[in-house]
This record gives C-alpha cells, sequence and structure tokens, in this order.
C-alpha cells in the first residue's frame, strides 16, 4: 500500500522531463529512406519512428516505446507500419483481462491482528483450494473463495480492512 496512491510515483519520476499529456496517437511509422539514411528527425540513426497524433501533431525520433493498454492493441486504435509481426499480433489477441472489485470494510473496531499487513484463507484442501498448489483450473472453479484481505490501519489510520473480487462475487 503507498499512502496517499501510487500516482506520486510518476509525479516524481517525471520531474525535470518534457511530458506532453492529451495527444493520443493515431498511427506510429517505422520509415526508411531509400540510402537508408534517416528521412527526418534524429540523423544519427537510419530508422525513423514518425508518429501521428489525433489532433494532427507529429513527432520523429529515432525510438519509441509503445506502452498503451492492451484494449487499445486488440481495438487496433493505433496503426502501425510495417504492422506488427505476426506472433505478437497473435498474443494481444489471445491475451484477456476482467474486471475486479475493491471492497472496503470500515468496522468500529479492528477484529484482526493489526501487526499485518494481510490475511487470507488459504482452504482445507477441497477441490479448488489453494491448499493443492496454484493451480490455474482450479482457481477458476473457485474463485472468490480465497480471502485475502489487506490491513489498511496503517494507510487509512482508521478500523479499515480492504479486498479485491472478481466481478461476479456477490457479498451478502
Ligand atoms: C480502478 C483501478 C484500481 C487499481 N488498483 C490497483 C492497485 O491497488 N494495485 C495495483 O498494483 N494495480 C492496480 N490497478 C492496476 C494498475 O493501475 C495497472 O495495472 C497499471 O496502471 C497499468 O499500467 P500501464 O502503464 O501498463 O497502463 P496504464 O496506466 O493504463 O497507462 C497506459 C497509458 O496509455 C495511454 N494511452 C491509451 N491509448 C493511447 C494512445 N492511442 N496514444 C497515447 N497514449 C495512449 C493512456 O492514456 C494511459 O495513460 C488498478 C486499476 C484500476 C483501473
Amino acid at each position: 500500500m503507498v499512502v496517499q496512491g501510487y500516482g506520486q510515483v510518476p509525479v516524481r519520476l517525471s520531474e525535470g522531463l518534457d511530458v506532453r499529456l492529451d495527444q493520443p496517437v493515431a498511427a506510429i511509422t517505422r520509415a526508411k529512406a531509400e540510402d537508408g539514411s534517416a528521412t527526418t528527425g534524429a540523423k544519427t540513426t537510419d530508422e525513423n519512428i514518425h508518429i501521428e497524433c489525433h489532433d494532427g501533431t507529429v513527432y520523429d525520433c529515432s525510438a519509441a516505446i509503445v506502452t498503451v493498454p492492451l484494449g487499445v492493441l486488440k481495438n487496433r486504435q493505433i496503426r502501425f507500419t510495417p504492422p506488427l509481426p505476426e506472433w505478437k499480433e497473435k498474443a494481444i489477441q489471445h491475451l484477456g483481462f476482467g474486471l475486479l472489485n475493491k471492497l472496503v470494510l470500515v468496522f468500529e473496531k479492528p477484529f484482526w491482528d493489526t501487526t499485518v499487513g494481510l490475511f487470507g484463507y488459504v482452504g482445507s484442501g477441497e477441490e479448488g483450494s489453494f491448499a493443492k498448489g496454484y493451480d490455474l483450473k482450479a482457481y477458476r472453479s473457485s474463485r472468490g473463495k480465497f480471502y485475502m484481505f489487506w490491513n489498511c490501519i496503517v494507510v487509512s489510520g482508521l478500523p479499515v480492512l480492504g479486498k479485491q473480487l472478481p466481478l461476479h462475487t456477490i457479498v451478502t
């Protein structure tokens, strides 16, 4: 748990950097001049990365690191030229993601050991429990049974337990 949130990390790391926000990228082109030299931008490399944003802004650079979310790649919202290699495109389409709910329970006073960071229920050995090891198939059939609670007293100052739940888990 990071007091006051993870946002502090990029804010601190980006100090002194020229960060441009609100410029969604539409296309990334790796260009090469006929003589092998740079077409635009950096002259020290024989490859050029040409980046076009939706607002018409263009950046030419020698390298680009793309860290957009998987969904953006799945929907092909950025046009790559040349296209991404087939193996990478396949991996993008095969990978999945899901939704988690965050549950915050506030108590009048703590009933748990407040010196631990987290505690959980491992199961008693029935099919799908973590007592049998980390078996993904078994985990799927018993989703939500693995109760891991975060002791949030340290960060919130209140008797609070935090928990993440798969979307379909019903809490009563
Ligand atoms: C509600 C919520 C709670 C979470 N809680 C936790 C937690 O407690 N602990 C934890 O470890 N993780 C948590 N996560 C997950 C964590 O936030 C992500 O795993 C992490 O932020 C992923 O980082 P990333 O850099 O890969 O992607 P992101 O942080 O999603 O960054 C991708 C960036 O790409 C930008 N982008 C998208 N399309 C384009 C485009 N066309 N051109 C240019 N830029 C583009 C987006 O604007 C975004 O800034 C949480 C996520 C959510 C949504």
